[in-house]
């Protein structure tokens, strides 16, 4: 499926207007109902953090995915269109920033009305999600599925990526949920770790994402974890059980989290 599930992509790209530009981006296809300077922009996106995204993850995880990356990313000029297209069909995700279904090999978002910033942020997320496919196989649990697309995606700028330092691109991240630690609502690492997808981010008000994308962060660049995290994620990529992430960072809960507390309440350049 080196494109995508054929009737998943037709039906995504019967949703999109007319004309539909198809062509190559980075080892992906490319459909899209753009133009003018939005298509433009694409096309810079293209040559930009999705050429780059390979290498990025494999670098910045440590973790090499099994196969070639592949699938079609149908990107919708109008925000109007690609809410109709996700309304149509009961099977896909209700979501408003845009998708992926890694089975299928699609990721589908609208790509007009919003900054282009924005738009190679949720890209290279959705990317990543293709990526944990290809490279663990089967679903991650998904505060580490979200952290690490998060992780790629908040470092994606319309000409490639950030090196991760401190809380860049999370500063907005880091303030939400230092106030839901304040007030005593947000829960502990141990909460986050242990929920099961039809939990995660449930509740009205809700510190999952943020968690989940500030502690993989931490993980990337404590001295002392990094290394045990990305030796954690490369037994996963190998297959097997793995041990329990503490077990793996040879911390257990309760010294975690204060590690983690004290990096997110300390300086901004923290833990690099
Ligand atoms: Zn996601």
């Amino acid at each position: 499926m080196s494109a995508g599930e054929p009737a998943a992509v037709a039906a995504a790209r019967a949703a999109l207007g007319t004309p539909v530009v198809a062509e190559a981006c980075g080892p992906y296809q490319l459909l899209t109902d753009a133009a003018g300077p939005l298509l433009g922009g694409l096309r810079e996106l293209c040559a930009g953090p999705v050429t780059a995204f390979e290498s990025e993850y494999r670098h910045r995880f440590g973790v090499a995915p099994s196969e070639p990356p592949a699938g079609t990313l149908v990107l919708f000029a109008e925000r109007r269109r690609f809410q109709r297209y996700v309304a149509a069909d009961p099977r896909l995700p209700r979501v408003a920033a845009g998708f992926s279904l890694a089975l299928d090999g699609l990721v589908a978002l609208p790509a007009g009305e919003r900054p282009l910033a924005e738009v190679a942020g949720t890209l290279i997320h959705e990317l990543a999600h293709l990526a944990h496919r290809r490279t663990f196989g089967s679903p991650l649990e998904p505060w580490l599925s979200e952290g690490l697309a998060d992780e790629l995606g908040y470092s994606a700028g319309p000409d490639g990526f950030a090196s991760p330092a401190g809380f860049t691109g999370m500063e907005g991240l880091r303030t939400r949920l230092r106030g839901g630690y304040a007030t005593g609502r947000a829960g502990p690492l141990a909460r986050l770790v242990a929920l099961p997808r039809s939990s995660f981010d449930r509740d009205p008000v809700s510190w999952d994402y943020d968690q989940a994308a500030l502690f993989v962060r931490f993980l990337l660049l404590d001295p002392e974890l990094a290394p045990r995290f990305r030796a954690w994620l490369a037994a996963r990529a190998a297959g097997g059980t793995p041990p329990p992430l503490t077990a793996g960072l040879g911390l257990d809960e309760e010294a975690l989290e204060s590690r983690f507390r004290r990096w997110l309440d300390g300086p901004a350049r923290g833990g690099s």
